[in-house]
């Protein structure tokens, strides 16, 4: 496994408490979604990061956050086993789905933890941001 895989699944695992399995960097099976996270039959949690995401850290921590949060009220399914993109998805379903407040709340927490990740990553050492950052979420307390 890729180092950086390993270290998105321990930081979700760390940070949303659930047992994280996997952290695909693809497009989430629903078309057009920046983020998706899912509980398996067996439950266990996976999370899709959009590679095109306008911030994927951020995507990334939102889906943590809903596992934090909104885990015990999730479905376990068989859908994250879809291919990318192949379930379509209604603008308007779109819309009253990123109206609920559990959005609002993973959005909070989510750049709670962004910010903690930009302004403690420094005392990490590496070249790659984005890996020192996910190192700094690892020693995130509340
Ligand atoms: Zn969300």
């Amino acid at each position: 496994m890729a180092t950086t895989e390993k270290l998105l699944i321990e930081v979700a695992t760390h940070l949303s408490g659930r047992p994280v399995i996997s952290v695909r960097v693809q497009e989430p099976p629903w078309n057009n979604m920046s983020g998706a996270c899912w509980k398996t039959m067996g439950f266990k949690a996976v999370i899709d990061v959009n590679p095109g995401a306008n911030n994927p850290l951020r995507t990334f921590l939102h889906e943590c956050a809903h596992l934090k949060f909104d885990w015990p009220a999730m479905d376990p399914t068989d859908l994250w086993k879809a291919e990318p993109g192949s379930l379509k998805i209604l603008d308007e379903t779109r819309k009253q789905l990123n109206a609920l407040p559990r959005e609002n709340k993973a959005d909070a927490q989510a750049g709670t933890w962004a910010r903690y990740a930009i302004e403690a990553c420094w005392r990490y050492q590496g070249d790659n941001v984005f890996e020192k950052q996910l190192n700094s979420l690892l020693n995130y307390s509340e």
